[in-house]
């Protein structure tokens, strides 16, 4: 598969913590699959650099990115900079910037994780985000600025082309998937234009993927099901708002924000994808050396399957689930007390003895 270049951006807060212990356990994959290899570069960009720079991405950073594979990435997030600051000058700059349209969020209740679901049922969905317009497009101002008429907007916006393609982008993921479903999340009700178009599209292209079994389901009614019948939900496609809601909750689902993984995607890969733990940088806990680094080593088996490095993805996932099903080093995120340091050890030494 030849050497991966790879464009490492650990960014805020506990971002540098999880993003080495993943970065570890990746380079330690290339001793075990021999074709395995990566030339990887570190970017101090982030709150730091801003601080003192004014940019948190130096002119022209987007786009050297496109030279690289892929690009992992920790979190976005000071708290001495106001949160759109940080978010629309790095993570979202770079997602806007490589057209990576689609997030994908997978949310499984791995063996040995204790759910808050009573009875433990069955987790496994892939949640698709469409990533670079919608409630998030960043169209919108503001006017009379400080007076008492001051005017405020956030524009949500629907193209057709990004309906289209963030939901032939979910079909086509479904279709690798046993259960062969994709609901549709919508609003259409209340937001009679941008919905409706979004909508207007799923209906169209449905035909086209026969061995689909689809549904429409409102963000709201969603909620409730991914709580009341878990078991239901296999794909779903949403907006870039109401994914971003229902991710965390089915994070939450699914043991602990920490293990939950993440990729910003562009499917044609003309660009580089972006993968990152759906964790922010969680000041709270910032250099006490328990992080929870399994939500930054799931990513990278995302980044690895983009790669087309099946195996290595295949390893690296089932050293996580042996991990978690063992229980021995689980954070305390997971009930846990094990340190960043023990989990990653225990990654670490799965890899090496997978049958153990
Ligand atoms: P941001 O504003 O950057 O999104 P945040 O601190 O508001 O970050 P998160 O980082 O998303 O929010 O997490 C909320 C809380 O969950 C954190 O304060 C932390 O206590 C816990 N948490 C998040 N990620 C982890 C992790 N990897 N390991 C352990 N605890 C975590």
């Amino acid at each position: 598969m030849g050497t991966h270049k790879i464009a490492i951006i650990p960014g805020d807060g506990i971002g540098p913590e999880v993003i080495s212990a993943a970065t570890e356990v990746l380079m330690r994959l290339t001793t075990i699959e021999a074709s395995l290899d990566f030339e990887t570069e570190e970017l101090d960009w982030g709150s730091e650099r801003y601080l003192k720079k004014g940019h948190m991405i130096p002119p022209g950073g987007v786009e050297a990115l496109r030279s690289f594979d892929a690009i992992f990435f920790g979190s976005a997030g000071d708290p001495r900079i106001p949160d759109h600051v940080t978010l629309w000058n790095l993570r979202l700059a770079i997602c806007q910037g490589l057209d990576q349209y689609a997030n994908i969020r997978p949310a499984r209740l791995l063996p040995g994780i204790e759910g808050p679901l009573k009875g433990s049922p069955e987790i496994d969905m892939l949640i698709i985000r469409e990533n670079s317009e919608g409630e998030y497009s960043g169209a919108g101002g503001r006017v009379h600025s400080s007076l008492a008429h001051e005017v405020a907007t956030d524009v949500s916006l629907f193209t057709s082309k990004g309906c289209e393609q963030v939901q032939r982008f979910a079909f086509e993921k479904a279709r690798g998937r046993k259960q062969k479903k994709l609901t549709l999340v919508t609003k259409s009700n209340a937001q009679r234009h941008g919905m409706v178009l979004w909508d207007e599209v799923f209906e169209s292209i449905k035909g086209d993927y026969p061995d689909i079994r689809t549904e429409r389901v409102l963000v709201d009614a969603m909620a409730a099901r991914m709580v009341s019948e878990p078991e239901s939900v296999d794909v779903v496609v949403a907006s870039n708002l109401h994914a971003d809601i229902l991710s965390d909750l089915a994070a939450a689902l699914t043991g602990s924000l920490g293990l939950a993984p993440t990729g910003n995607i562009n499917p044609e890969k003309t660009t580089p994808s972006m993968f990152e733990p759906i964790h922010g940088s969680a000041f709270d806990i910032i250099g006490h050396g328990s992080a929870n680094p399994l939500g930054a080593i799931w990513s990278a088996v995302l980044m690895l399957e983009q790669l087309d490095e099946v195996s290595a993805a295949q390893k690296l996932m089932q050293a996580i689930e042996s991990v978690c099903r063992e229980g021995k080093a689980l954070p305390r995120d997971l009930g846990g007390q094990a340190s960043t340091r023990d989990v990653t050890d225990a990654v670490l030494e799965s890899l090496e003895n997978p049958d153990s």
